[in-house]
Order: C-alpha cells, then structure tokens, then sequence
C-alpha cells in the first residue's frame, strides 16, 4: 500500500510507543493517545532479546539503551533455597552471535522514555496524555476515538496499544475479562551498593520453589538489583502497581529462600513493596475490524515466564508497519498482520503458561527430572530468539 494514513494510537505503554515509532518512520501520520496524566512506567526491569532489540535497533534507540542496559554473561537456573545449579546457558556474546542483536536487562522507564522521546522526535506534539479512550465509531471512510473529557480523533486506522484491560479490544470484541493465573508478582529493586558482593556474578537467575519462584539480575550499569518474586498465591484485593503492599507479606511469602533472596528482600524500601496478580487472555485469531487493530497485551496478555509480552508487543508493531506496506489495502494489511502473529503469540503465551509448572514442581526431584531431557538455552534459540519481525515471510 503506497497511501499514507492517519493513524490514532490509543496506548502510550512500551508497545504503543514502539509501534508509534515504527509507523512515524514509515511516513504515516501518528497521533498517540494516553489516559495517564503523565507518561510513564513502573520502577523495575524488564529483559530484552535479540527478537525485540531487533525493533529497538530498527527505531533507533538499541545503541543508547545499551549504554545504561547491562549483558547478563548467563542464564542460569537454580534452586529457590539451596541456590543449587540445574542447568545454565550462556546469554551476552553467545546470543548476539546467533542471533544479531543482544539480551539486554533495562529499567522500564528509561526504555519508555527512550521510545517517547523518538517519537517526539519523529513528531512533536503527536503524545496526548490525559486522554482514556472510552469509544470509537467505525464508519466506511474513517475511524472516530471518543474520549473520557469529551475530546475526539478521526483516522484512517485505530490501534488499540492500550494494555491487559483495552477499551478498544472490549469494544470490538464483547466484555471478556481477563483469567487470573493463580500467581502474583512481587516486584522490588535494591541498590546494588546496600548489598554489595550478594550476587556475584552478572547473569540472569530464575529461583524455583514449589509454588512460586523468582528472578534476579542487574540494571543501569550494575547500580541496582532487579527481583521479582513469583508466588502462588489468592488474588490480591488491590490490583495496582502504584498501591503499596506490606513488606512483612512478602518477607513471608518467602521464608526459607536463599540468603541472597532474603538479603534482597531485607534491603527493600519497605515503603516501596508492589504486587501484582497476573492474567493471562486465551489466545485468538482474529483482532481486527476493517479499520481498528490492537496489539500487545490487549490481545495476548501472558504470563511474563518467558518474559516476552513486550518483546511480543514490539514485533507486533513491527510487522504491522509491514503488512501496511505489503498488502494492496487496509483490511487486507490487517489480516495479513494478525495472520503472521496468530500462531507465534499463541505459542509464547501457551509455553510461558507451562513454565509456571515446571519452575514450581512439588519437588526437587521433579524439577531435576523435568529439565533431564531438556536444554533451555537451545530450545529458546530455536524458536523464540531466533525470530526477526523484519526479515520474516508474510503470507
Ligand atoms: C512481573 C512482570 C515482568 C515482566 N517482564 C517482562 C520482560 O522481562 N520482558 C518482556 O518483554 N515483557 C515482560 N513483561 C510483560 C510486559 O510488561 C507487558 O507485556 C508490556 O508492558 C505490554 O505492553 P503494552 O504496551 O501492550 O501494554 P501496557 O504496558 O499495559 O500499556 C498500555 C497503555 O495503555 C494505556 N491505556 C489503557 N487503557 C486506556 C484507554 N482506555 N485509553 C487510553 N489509554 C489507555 C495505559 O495507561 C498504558 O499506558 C512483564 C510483565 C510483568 C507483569
């Protein structure tokens, strides 16, 4: 399609923001729309492989990232108490070799603040925050966003980037609330010099227990110690990043952990405790109308166990500034768009979904044999790492 469009953004999270850049770059006329009052992300980590950092690259904001991210030297899986070693694969050089592009753990906010600077860039004045979608009127020559304090967009596409409970997606697809998995996530991080020595090595480890586990690793240059503590658990009566949540709770939820989970633990602000239950959307094939899509978490919400959701969100966005080059006309770029996703999304959130059950097996003995036949860093490469949303076949 050679037609430029105007296009309504409705989501300014690591996804709309990305695909923002990608399309802006395309030559596309963006307008992004935020209900926050202020952009922003949580205080806490994020991974990044070579399969996002592929967009990052492409948008133009990989080499900076790298400059506060940090390369873990390995990935290493562990016991949640003995801290024992069952398997280990190596991640910094090995993973740029095989797959051109690095694995990068970053703060969440200096990622989305590199994405909207780009896009501010790209065009000044394009991000409204203060803006909560509410509706969108669909007509056959353009889309029209309504919006909480009575302001509205009109376009030639709405993509709806606007997270786990999207407006667009219940809208376009009927009230359907999203499954809660049974698992929370607690989320701290620590200075690195309060704990100096604690954590050796510069690698990425995932801590399993029966019934939870956990993962740890540096950001900013090794300044701070990312945790996030993964636990079985009922679901909390305040689902916000923003409420705080009882320290002594989570000092709790893991008692008889390894002394590094307890030091980290010991170290937290304690006014600075954060949980979160996680939920998960059913895999579907079909998230678009004529002139409205979605990408991201509001069409494949997942357990963040293979953490891909928003690497998963950036090659959406990738491959749609694609489809939209490719295919002769929008509906049919849409459908070529959510065609080539179907089947990959559907298999992170499925395989992350099973990692639940192998990190919490009931036993040591069942976690030794479950991983017996299996080589975590090989089967990642495989299919998951491996994947280059620009360089992939669209059919
Ligand atoms: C504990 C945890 C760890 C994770 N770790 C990783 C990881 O290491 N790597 C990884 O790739 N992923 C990870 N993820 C997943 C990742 O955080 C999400 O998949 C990703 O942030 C989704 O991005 P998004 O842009 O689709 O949605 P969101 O980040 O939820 O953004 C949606 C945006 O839309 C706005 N919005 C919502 N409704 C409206 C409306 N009606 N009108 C206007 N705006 C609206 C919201 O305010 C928000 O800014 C993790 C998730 C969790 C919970």
């Amino acid at each position: 399609m050679d037609q430029k469009l105007k296009i309504i953004i409705n989501g300014a999270g690591l996804g709309g923001l990305a695909a923002a850049a990608c399309l802006l770059m395309d030559g596309h006329d963006v307008e992004v729309y935020e209900q926050a009052p202020e952009l922003g992300e949580v205080g806490a980590g994020i991974q990044i492989s070579a399969n996002a950092m592929h967009v990052l690259n492409h948008i133009g904001v990989g080499q900076i990232l790298g400059q506060t991210a940090v390369r873990p030297e390995a990935y290493t899986f562990c016991m949640g108490d003995t801290g024992e070693i069952i398997q280990s694969f190596e991640l910094s050089g090995a993973h740029e070799r095989a797959h051109g592009a690095p694995y990068y753990h970053v703060h969440r906010s200096d990622i989305h603040d590199l994405l909207a600077n780009r896009v501010l860039e790209l065009k000044p004045g394009c991000i409204h925050v203060g803006h909560r979608l509410v509706s969108y009127e669909e007509k056959d020559d353009r889309v029209i966003a309504r919006f909480a304090n009575d302001a509205r967009a009109s376009g030639d596409l709405l993509i709806g980037s606007d997270g786990l409970k999207s407006a667009v997606r219940e809208q376009m697809l009927g009230k359907q609330n999203p499954i809660y998995t049974g698992d929370v996530a607690w989320r701290i991080t620590v200075p690195t010099r309060e704990v100096e020595g604690l954590m050796p090595r510069i690698e990425q480890r995932l801590w399993m227990m029966p019934g939870g586990h956990a993962v740890t690793y540096f950001l900013r240059r090794g300044e701070l110690i990312n945790f996030v503590g993964l636990i079985e658990k009922e679901r909390p009566a305040e689902e916000s990043w923003t409420t705080k949540h009882s320290w002594d709770e989570m000092k709790a939820d893991f008692k008889g952990w390894h002394p590094i989970i307890q030091g980290l633990i010991d170290h937290a602000d304690k006014n600075a405790c954060y949980l979160w239950a996680l939920h998960i959307r059913e895999p579907i094939e079909g998230w678009s109308t004529n002139r409205v899509t979605m990408l991201g978490d509001a069409v494949h919400a997942t357990l963040p166990y293979l953490a891909q959701g928003a690497a998963m969100a950036f090659e959406d966005g990738a491959v749609l500034s694609r489809a939209l080059k490719q295919a002769p006309a929008l509906p049919e770029a849409l459908d070529l768009y959510q065609r080539n996703r179907y089947e990959r999304t559907a298999r992170i959130v499925r395989e992350s979904s099973a990692n639940g059950k192998l990190f919490h097996h009931p036993s040591r003995e069942a976690m030794l044999e479950a991983f017996r036949n299996r080589d975590m860093g090989k089967e990642r490469s495989m299919w998951l790492f491996n994947y280059n949303p620009w360089e992939v076949e669209l059919v």
